[in-house]
């Protein structure tokens, strides 16, 4: 059963995203492209924590995995060969009432009659398939010579660069190749903010293997899968492994899970982690009529290696780490009154800013300077952000509500003037507990290194 939806939480969260910085709608001042969306100063440090995580993970820590970036303008053949052209589509159906264009599954069904979620009507058109692919032309002409697509996935490049890859890693199989970047699918409906969009990033991995290790290295990618997001703050309670049903799978898998996320819109997918046998390499061979096998050494055996597939959605991550993040609680204001506190809890790792940094006064020029000090102290291991503007409370909630895990504030005893003992201390505040605690200044890059690993 999937989660009740919490309409009032998403609209704060997606409310804040803007007021903060997170996410602004793509071309908004023009009255917004639907489908699209741009990460403002937050977001994209948010994003990018992630990706780099990822690819800390899957590619850095291991032997077995290299990387690449594929061009996004794909050639038709792959996209013919890989089964795209011809049926990478969504059935959809229009309103003839509201003109509405809607994916035949959104349709809602009342006494057995099927109507329109947005009008109620029933005047509606036959199915028909809408192929989600974006095509564009490549040079001078506009004709079918010129065709090319953004790429609907980026797993694609990984499967026709195979045996370039294979021959310049020279590894061994089992092994992966990993890639994060940008997919495009002309989805008919785009909602949930950014959950479903036209425009979005992907991190997959392909690991290719022996056929008889398909099934096992499928369980072993949903266990590596759900624990990367155990590590980046997603309690695992809030994941659901669904196991993809036969009739529902592509024809060409043995095995699918989707690690789906209890939004607050509903339970959805993160991430599909599929085991998609020899299909795309064979698919590719035989296209091409170029050799996509791999030798064994020692066995002397020559075979389309199979494939394992891990692929995650950047977007949906990140909504889900700011939704998971979301909460509010009460706290004292500056007078002792309690008022409402918007925190984002993110774990420190994914948080786009590590610490805040505040003089306990802007107008006592040695409390700046030592502020300043600290800033410049840290800045070459984390992202930092110096505020002076405002009540000191003011400026802890401020952080609070963008996730800043730590604060630091420069008061008279960092200058010495209360305790001798006390001089270049600072106190260090915790987001979530809201204790401060005193350590020394020189303590700090050793303190972090520990709190942020
Ligand atoms: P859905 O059923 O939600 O359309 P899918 O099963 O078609 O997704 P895949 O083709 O398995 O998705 O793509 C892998 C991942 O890419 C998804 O789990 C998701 O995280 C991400 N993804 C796919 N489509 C979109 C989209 N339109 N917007 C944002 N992320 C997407």
């Amino acid at each position: 059963m999937s989660a009740p939806s919490d309409t009032q939480r998403m609209e704060k969260i997606v409310s804040l995203c803007k007021r903060r910085g997170f996410v602004f709608q793509s071309s908004e001042i023009y009255g917004g492209l639907n489908g699209a969306w741009d990460y403002g100063p937050l977001g994209v440090e948010l994003k990018r924590n992630l990706k780099n995580y990822w690819w800390q993970m899957t590619v850095h820590e291991r032997d077995d995995v290299v990387g690449m970036d594929g061009s996004i303008l794909t050639h038709p053949a792959v996209l013919r060969a890989s089964g795209h052209v011809e049926g990478f589509s969504d059935p959809m159906i229009d309103c003839r009432t509201c003109k509405a264009h809607l994916r035949a599954d959104q349709l809602v069904e009342k006494k057995g009659v099927k109507q329109c979620p947005n009008c109620g009507e029933k005047d509606l058109t036959a199915p028909r398939q809408f192929n989600l692919m974006f095509e564009t032309h490549v040079g001078a002409a506009t004709d079918e010579s010129s065709i090319a697509y953004l790429r609907p996935e980026t797993a694609q490049s990984i499967f026709v660069q195979f045996k370039n890859i294979l021959e310049v890693s020279r590894k061994k199989l089992p092994f992966g190749i990993a890639q994060v970047g940008k997919a495009f699918r002309n989805e008919i409906n785009p909602r949930n903010f950014t959950f479903r969009s036209r425009e979005f990033e992907q991190m997959e991995l392909e690991y290719f293997c022996r056929p008889e290790q398909g099934m096992e290295l499928l369980e072993y990618w949903k266990e590596e899968r759900l624990k990367f997001y155990e590590n980046i703050g997603i309690p695992r309670s809030k994941l659901h492994v669904l196991t993809v049903p036969d009739e529902e799978r592509a024809f060409y898998s043995k095995g699918t899970y989707d690690i789906e996320y209890d939004f607050p819109f509903g339970r959805q997918e993160l991430e599909g982690v599929a085991y998609r046998t020899d299909y795309d390499l064979s698919q590719h061979q035989k296209a091409t009529g170029k050799s996509l096998e791999y030798f064994d050494e020692e066995t002397k055996q020559r075979f389309v290696p199979h494939v394992v597939e891990p692929s995650a959605g950047v977007d949906r991550t990140v909504l889900a780490l700011i939704c998971e993040a979301y909460s509010e609680d009460q706290a004292p204001d500056e007078k002792g009154k309690m008022e409402t506190r918007v925190v984002l809890s993110f774990h420190p790792r994914m948080a786009p800013i590590k610490c805040g940094i505040f003089p306990l006064l802007k107008n006592n020029p040695q409390l700046v300077a030592k502020a300043k000090e600290v800033v410049a102290l840290l800045r070459p291991h984390m992202t930092v952000f110096y505020d002076e503007s405002g009540a000191i409370g003011r400026r802890y909630r401020r952080q609070d509500e963008i996730g800043t895990p730590f604060g630091i504030t420069v008061d008279f005893e960092t200058l010495g003037e209360k305790d001798p003992a006390l001089r270049d201390t600072v106190t260090l505040r915790d987001r979530d507990s809201m204790k401060q605690e005193r350590v020394a200044i020189k303590d700090l890059p050793a303190i972090f290194r520990e709190r942020l690993a």
